[in-house]
């Protein structure tokens, strides 16, 4: 069973992927390297073994089966169990982490990575300035322990970009009113108006984990694609990572028909100048699809409400945006409210009395 530890070249420590700095920072001697100089220390794959074609179906079929969510710290070899969707994670017993190599290579390797920009420090800051700055909020929800549990998540997303050629048919109208005497004439001329082009569309994102929140998943959206690396799983030490288990045929439909929607939009943009116009009718032929399959990450923090329900507060691990469905302390804000009454009930009583 493959897991990978990232160790450093010099002592044998972990390396752990340091966000501040977008270098590896070895726990134990305080080392760090780039991407680049791991590279050029260690032979080709040395640190990111490639399976072989064999190995690699091997790999995507065990973690299929039960017995596939057991893995081996390499570390103190205790046994690490993992969801069925776990890509990284840390050993339980001696916090070692670990990436599970069969779940981002095959074809589960990503396309590309955005790696975190935002350490665990920085990510705390923002929270309990983002959770000072609402009201009413329970203290059970940012308390130490409560903070403690903030993870920093690399969350499976679908990208697609897509060029089509689209043709747009509609009638627009142009109406002129005038007086002449004592009659008023209207003129309305009716042009057939035909627009066609070549459409790109950039980032389309969807959501690749099943058990991810969807609002929390879309809340930290979007990212600056631009900064998007190459995989490599050494970017995942240090993180919880999670695999893809939605495939794009799933979402094939969906991200089409949105892609129409923006088209026929673009193409209805470039008309101008009639008083109405009615798409009469709208085509595209879709030339060319790319689906890239990422992992971006997240800082998130998930808290069980005294009504049972899970509230999510998510943080885009790049630029620090803040998605967060914050629960409500309902005795903090019914004094406030209770006192808001009173003060109508009194308004009221006033109002009475000069009647
Ligand atoms: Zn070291
Ligand atoms: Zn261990």
């Amino acid at each position: 069973m493959s897991v990978v530890s990232y160790k450093c070249p010099n002592c044998d420590g972990e390396l752990v992927f340091n966000p501040k700095t977008q270098k590896y920072r070895c726990e134990y001697c305080a080392s760090a390297f780039s991407q680049e100089e791991l590279d050029q220390m260690q032979p080709e794959g040395a640190h990111q073994p490639r399976p072989e074609p064999e190995s690699r179906e091997q790999e995507n079929t065990s973690s299929m089966e039960p017995e596939g969510n057991v893995y081996r710290c390499p570390s103190c070899g205790a046994e690490i169990v993992t969801d069925d969707t776990t890509a990284a994670s840390f050993c339980y017993y001696c916090h070692n982490p670990v990436v599970l190599f069969g779940r981002v290579s095959g074809e589960y390797l990503p396309h590309k990575i955005i790696p975190f920009a935002i350490d665990k420090k920085q990510a705390t800051e923002k929270f309990l300035e983002y959770v000072h700055s609402r009201k009413f909020v329970p203290k059970a929800f940012f308390n130490k322990s409560q903070i403690e549990k903030i993870s920093g998540v690399y969350f499976p997303y679908w990208m697609v970009d897509m060029d089509m050629e689209g043709s747009l048919q509609a009638e627009g109208r142009n109406v002129r009113v005038w007086r002449s005497g004592d009659t008023e004439y209207t003129e309305t001329k009716i042009y057939r108006v035909e627009r066609t082009g070549d459409i790109h569309l950039e980032d389309i994102t969807r959501n690749a984990l099943k058990k991810a929140n969807s609002k929390l998943s879309s809340g930290v959206l979007p990212y600056d694609m631009g900064k998007a690396q190459d995989f490599h799983m050494g970017y995942l030490s240090g993180f919880l990572a999670e695999k893809r288990d939605i495939e794009k045929e799933e979402l094939r439909t969906g991200v089409e028909a949105e892609a129409r929607e923006y088209g026929e939009k673009i193409l209805r943009d470039t008309v101008h100048g009639y008083t109405s116009l009615s798409v009469k009718s709208c085509h595209f032929n879709r030339q060319r699809a790319n689906w890239d399959y990422m992992l971006l990450p997240v800082w998130t923090v998930t808290y069980k409400g005294r009504d049972g329900k899970i509230y999510y507060y998510s943080m885009n691990g790049q630029n620090g945006n803040v998605y967060g469905e914050l629960p409500i302390d309902y005795k903090k804000a019914g004094i406030v409210s209770g006192v808001a009454g009173l003060v109508v009930f009194l308004l009221g009583l006033i109002g009475g009395f000069f009647l």
